[in-house]
């Protein structure tokens, strides 16, 4: 079968249909887990808002998907361990009456996960509150609500998947744009034509299925394959941005309850960072993933009510904006409230299969539904998903103290075997295997910084990394973690990408540069001094 897409959705159907004996190749335009898939807001939650919803509106729908997530974060965390953890999250309370309401809507959802449950939300007192996040505005706080959900690293997590994926025998491409399809007789998809985004050339795949797992893009593909199918998605802005985790003076992260759009906002601990988001404003397919002076604003306004801080966009180290694929219901429902709940849609006219909606957090059971309608399609019956409890790359024998055996090893600093062993469990130790025959690649990437030159090496070679950004982005998070670090980085990177793939001088240069111009209009783009 061939897949269309390598997000969360691709990445989780990929692995399932090659576990389950299909022999499966999944290409996608850019580099895997390039669109929303790293641009989310990092938790492996069910969604307290939507909880609120569900129970607002009696909205059976909302607390399904609810449940659904809630049973899936456990395997995100098992599956895992060193991409993903439980988080704990303060909801400060203003009145007797809020911290009623969200003590008790919590304990629901802790109900509602039930053995799945990560730890038991608990209200606490005004002094307990200051004493857990010292930050918090503290006039006319009453207490506040502590609960449980999941947090992991989306980039490195798709692109864990896509390991396990070839490591059970599947075949990747990335940098390959599906851009038409062939039929047989009986107008049934037979092929699929597609362009190498690198070197210009055209290629087919020939497969007995297709899955569309393009998010954003589903309609596109699905209008391809037959164009009478009308459009089932509407599509969502979502920014984030990163700060100081000084700011927030705690280990646990801050649930802001409701924002002026009726909304809620998150402000977690996150890599060294404190990360805020998200915005939620109905978008189109040509709108550019930056983020803007006025979603910096926004973001910023409502941390600074809740914190003892007065951030200003100087104060903004790195931002990025993804673009939420939500299937369509009613007209004039606004976008916040769309369910975030998820379909498998069967083309009878042309066979194409498409998996559109949904959530990172269900993105296993997205792709078990997908892969049993593959089955059903091509053989009218399906077989079992083996993804439950499947271990990803990395995950077997980890322990979170793996760190500190890797540290006094290789002698690295205790901030360089956190970060590898974060980003690449038990196999950070094929990355150091590396400067075992060339010591140099020990050294940091960029000053006072903790990935290091190894790194770079081992995702060119391992990882099918291609360009700076893949490296410094998606990879090893340096890009999420400030802008600037990444544009010190952006030489150095440059160079190993010549080594590994025999550019010229000036290819390399143009290489660093279009990277360097990249991160300049981001700067531009939000409206911060460089
Ligand atoms: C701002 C924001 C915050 C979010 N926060 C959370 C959260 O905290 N928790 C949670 O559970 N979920 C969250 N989500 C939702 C989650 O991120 C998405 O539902 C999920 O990532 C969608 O994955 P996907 O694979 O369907 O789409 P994508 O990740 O967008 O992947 C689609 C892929 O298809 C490729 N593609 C497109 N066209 C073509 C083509 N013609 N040929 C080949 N490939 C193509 C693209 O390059 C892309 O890589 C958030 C989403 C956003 C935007």
């Amino acid at each position: 079968m061939c897949i269309i897409g390598g997000g969360a959705t691709g990445m989780g159907c990929a692995l399932d249909a090659q576990l389950r004996g299909l022999s499966t190749v999944l290409l996608d335009s850019g580099d895997f887990v390039s669109g929303a898939s790293s641009s989310s807001t990092k938790l492996a939650h069910g969604g307290v808002r939507y909880l609120q919803q569900a129970v607002e509106n009696l909205d059976f729908g909302q607390y399904a998907m609810v449940r659904e997530a809630l049973h899936e974060r456990i395997h995100m965390l098992r599956c895992a361990p060193y991409l993903a953890r439980a988080l704990e999250l303060l909801v400060p309370c203003f009145s007797w009456w809020e911290l009623v309401y969200f003590t008790l809507g919590l304990k629901v959802y802790d109900l509602i996960a039930s053995a799945d449950s990560l730890f038991p939300s608990r209200m606490l007192s005004k002094a307990e509150s200051l004493r857990r996040m010292p930050s918090l505005r503290s006039d006319k706080l009453v207490g506040a609500v502590s609960y449980a959900d999941g947090q992991f690293d989306d980039a490195r997590f798709g692109l864990t998947l896509a390991k396990t994926f070839a490591e059970h025998g599947g075949e990747l491409i990335n940098y390959a744009r599906a851009i038409g399809f062939g039929k047989n007789e009986s107008g049934k998809l037979e092929l699929l034509e597609a362009t190498d985004q690198i070197t210009g050339e055209r290629f087919q795949v020939r497969a007995r299925a297709f899955l569309n797992c393009t998010g954003a893009f589903a309609d596109r593909i699905r209008t391809m394959a037959n164009p009478t199918l009308p459009e089932r998605l509407r599509l969502s802005k979502g920014a984030h941005l990163l700060v100081p985790l000084e700011v927030i003076q705690s280990g646990a992260a801050l649930l802001i309850p409701k924002t002026e759009d009726g909304r809620v906002i998150f402000a977690t601990p996150w890599l060294g960072r404190l990360l805020v988001g998200t915005t939620d404003d109905e978008a189109k397919l040509s709108d550019e993933m930056v983020v803007t002076p006025d979603e910096i604003k926004f973001l910023l306004k409502h941390v600074n009510r809740y914190l003892k801080v007065d951030l200003t966009s100087g104060d903004v180290l790195a931002a990025f904006a993804g673009m939420r694929p939500l299937v369509k219901s009613k007209a004039g429902v606004s976008t916040s409230k769309l369910i975030r709940g998820h379909e498998v849609e069967v083309d009878d006219v042309s066979s194409l299969i498409s998996v559109l909606g949904g959530k990172w957090t269900t993105y296993r059971a997205m792709a078990e539904d997908g892969i049993n309608q593959v089955q059903r399609v091509l053989y009218g019956k399906q077989t079992a998903c083996r993804t439950r409890e499947f271990l990803l790359a990395g995950a077997e024998g980890f322990l979170p103290g793996y760190w500190e055996q890797l540290a006094a090893e290789y002698q690295l600093s205790p901030e360089t075997a956190i970060h590898l062993t974060q980003k690449f469990g038990m196999e950070s130790s094929k990355v150091l295997e590396l400067t075992r025959h060339d010591s140099q690649l020990l050294k940091p990437l960029y000053d006072h910084g903790a990935p290091i030159c190894a790194e770079v090496v081992y995702v060119i070679r391992e990882e099918m990394a291609q360009t700076i950004e893949d490296i410094l982005l998606r990879r090893l998070g340096v890009q999420f973690h400030g802008w600037k670090e990444a544009a010190l980085a952006a030489p150095v990177v440059g160079q190993f990408l010549a080594h590994e793939f025999s550019w010229t001088a000036s290819q390399t240069k143009d290489a660093v540069a279009a990277y360097l111009h990249s991160i300049a209009h981001l700067f531009q783009s939000a409206g911060i001094e460089k």
